[in-house]
C-alpha cells in the first residue's frame, strides 16, 4: 500500500476508514464513513472485495453466497526438492485439492481446498485433520504436511456472487472481487500453465506423457465448465472438491 500511494499528495489516501452507507444523485456520489466523516466526487469504485458495501448499494443484500469448499492455506519454509524450483504442483483428488508452490526463500506456498460450510466450527487441529484427509498422497504432500504447523495455517472460506451484465450504476462501478469473485482454483486455471493432471497417488512417479495429458485435461474442465453451468446457472464455481 505505502509504495502504490508513494508519491501522491499527502492526505489524499485516507487508511482505515469504514464506507457505511453510499448515496448518489445526477451530478455527485457521497460514501459515508463509519467515523461520521464522508467524501464526495464525480464517481466511486467499489473495490471493496466479496462482502462489498457497495455491491449491497447497488442491488441490496443477499448477492454473495458461500461457496461449498475453501482452503487451509499456510507459508512456510519447507525443506523439501520442489521449494527450490520454479514450478507449482496442483494435485486434486476425492479428498479435495492440494496447491504447492515455490515462493521464494527458502518459504513454500501451500494449501489444501476442503469442502466446507459456513457453520463448520473450526477444527482443534486443523494440522491433523489434513494429515488423515490427504497424508496418504503422493510425495511431497505427506512430507510437506509432517513439516507444517498449525500455527502455519489460516483458512478462507470461498464464496461466489452472481456475475451481473452490468456492474455499475450512474456514478457508482464495481471491480475485482465486488463485481466477481474470484476462488482462486479459478485464477489458478486461467492464468497460471497448467500442469498435466495426475492422480494424488501416482503425483511423482508416473505422470502420463505432457500433450495426451494436456488433451485430457482440457477435456475435463471442458466438461467440469459444462456441469457447473449446467448445476448453477448465473453462478462461478470452479473447486473439483468432492467429499
Ligand atoms: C485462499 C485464497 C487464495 C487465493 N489465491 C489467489 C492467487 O493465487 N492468485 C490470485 O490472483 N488470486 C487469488 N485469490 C483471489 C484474490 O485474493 C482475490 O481475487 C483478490 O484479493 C480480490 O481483490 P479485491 O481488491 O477485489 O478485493 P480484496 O482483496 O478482498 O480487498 C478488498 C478491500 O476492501 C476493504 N473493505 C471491505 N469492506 C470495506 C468497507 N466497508 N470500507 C472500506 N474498506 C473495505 C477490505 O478491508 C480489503 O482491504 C485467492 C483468494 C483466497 C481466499
Amino acid at each position: 500500500m505505502d509504495r502504490l500511494a508513494d508519491g501522491l499528495p499527502g492526505g489524499l489516501v485516507r487508511y482505515g476508514m469504514t464506507c457505511e452507507r453510499i448515496s448518489q444523485d445526477g451530478d455527485r456520489v457521497t460514501a459515508t464513513f463509519g467515523d461520521g466523516s464522508s467524501a464526495t466526487g464525480d464517481l466511486l469504485i467499489g473495490a471493496d472485495g466479496h462482502h462489498s458495501i457497495v455491491r449491497r448499494h447497488l442491488w441490496g443484500d443477499g448477492a454473495v453466497r458461500p461457496a461449498t469448499f475453501g482452503t487451509w492455506q499456510g507459508l512456510s519454509p519447507i525443506d523439501v526438492d520442489l521449494t527450490g524450483t520454479h514450478r507449482h504442483y496442483m494435485i486434486t483428488g476425492r479428498e479435495g485439492a492440494c496447491g504447492l508452490m515455490p515462493a521464494g526463500d527458502g518459504l513454500l506456498q501451500w494449501w489444501f481446498d476442503v469442502r466446507w460450510s459456513p457453520a463448520d466450527p473450526r477444527p482443534a487441529s486443523p494440522l491433523s485433520g489434513l494429515r488423515r484427509r490427504f497424508g496418504h498422497w503422493a510425495a511431497p504432500v505427506p512430507e510437506v504436511l509432517a513439516a507444517a504447523t498449525d500455527d502455519d495455517l489460516e483458512f478462507f472460506g470461498h464464496h461466489w456472487n452472481k456475475v451481473r451484465r452490468v456492474w455499475g450504476d450512474g456514478r457508482i462501478t464495481l471491480v475485482g472481487d465486488a463485481a466477481h469473485t474470484m476462488p482462486p482454483t479459478l485464477d489458478a486455471s486461467s492464468r497460471k500453465r497448467p500442469r498435466p493432471p495426475c492422480s494424488p497417488a501416482s503425483a511423482t512417479a508416473s505422470a502420463p506423457p505432457r500433450r495426451e495429458a494436456t488433451r485430457r485435461s482440457l477435456r475435463r474442465r471442458r466438461t467440469h465448465a459444462f456441469q457447473t453451468r449446467t448445476a448453477s446457472p448465473g453462478y462461478s464455481r470452479t473447486n473439483p472438491v468432492s467429499s
